[in-house]
């Protein structure tokens, strides 16, 4: 192997220490929740999750279980979603996600 390729492969592994300097522009997977698989993506800082819930609030567990997970990799708005005042009311867990407690 060449120098020039070992240093991209010390260069790549210090960028994994580093996740604050990636940013997801768009994501979309599969998340197997307890009860059924629900499609959840995220688009300009907009996620979307087909789950019964995230219609009625704009948030639900999936997309709150990746925003926990991504965490530095999302944009602001990905990372935080809408004003808690946009929300309906939260149980204690949805608000320490909201407060990047959890
Ligand atoms: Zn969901």
């Amino acid at each position: 192997m060449n120098s020039s390729m070992i240093s991209k492969i010390e260069k790549s592994k210090r960028y994994e220490r580093e996740p604050d300097r990636i940013k997801f522009q768009a994501l979309a997977v599969t998340f197997t929740g307890e009860n059924d698989v629900h499609q959840v993506s995220l688009q300009d800082g907009a996620w979307h999750c087909n789950c019964g819930y995230f219609p009625h609030t704009g948030i639900c567990s999936h997309v709150m279980a990746l925003q926990g997970l991504l965490g530095a990799m999302l944009t602001p708005d990905a990372r935080y979603g809408p004003p808690p005042a946009a929300l309906p009311a939260m149980d204690d867990t949805a608000q320490s996600f909201a407060a990047g407690v959890g």
